[in-house]
């Protein structure tokens, strides 16, 4: 009851500021059996399961820390929370984890489940899309 899963977040770079830091992320989607898992790791199922599986791309909300130079990128509330994150996840798979922009209002367009916020999304946001791009593109 009451469980979560963990995302890490490595050196992430702050929007505003430019600065990097570590986070842990608590996020309510999946098995959530406290689990600490990385960007590109899938979730798993059949714990304390929150939210559904079968969604091809949820985002769903989570909670960190601000960003320890300028308190966070979008900050001050009630935009959002400066410790809030969006948290995106493709086929269980989590792509995706960023300082929430008040783009997603869970409270108002989350799926209705009282265990978990996760709106259902058919493609990312043009930011989320370029930045993932722009990984892949290192890569190769
Ligand atoms: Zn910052």
């Amino acid at each position: 009851m009451g469980m979560f899963s963990f995302v890490r977040l490595h050196q992430i770079v702050c929007p505003k500021c430019g600065v990097r830091s570590d986070h842990e992320v608590q996020f309510y989607f999946g098995g959530c059996d406290l689990e600490t898992l990385e960007v590109g790791d899938k979730i798993t199922w059949n714990r304390h399961d929150r939210g559904e599986p079968g969604h091809r791309l949820v985002v769903t909300d989570g909670w960190g820390g601000d960003c320890p130079g300028c308190g966070g990128p979008y900050a001050p509330p009630p935009i959002c929370d400066p410790g809030q994150f969006d948290v995106f996840i493709e086929d269980d798979v989590i792509t995706h984890v960023q300082w929430a922009t008040g783009e997603f209002d869970y409270e108002r367009d989350a799926h209705p489940d009282p265990n978990s916020e996760y709106i259902l999304l058919d493609d990312y946001p043009p930011s989320v899309k370029a930045f993932l791009n722009n990984a892949r593109d290192n890569r190769s």
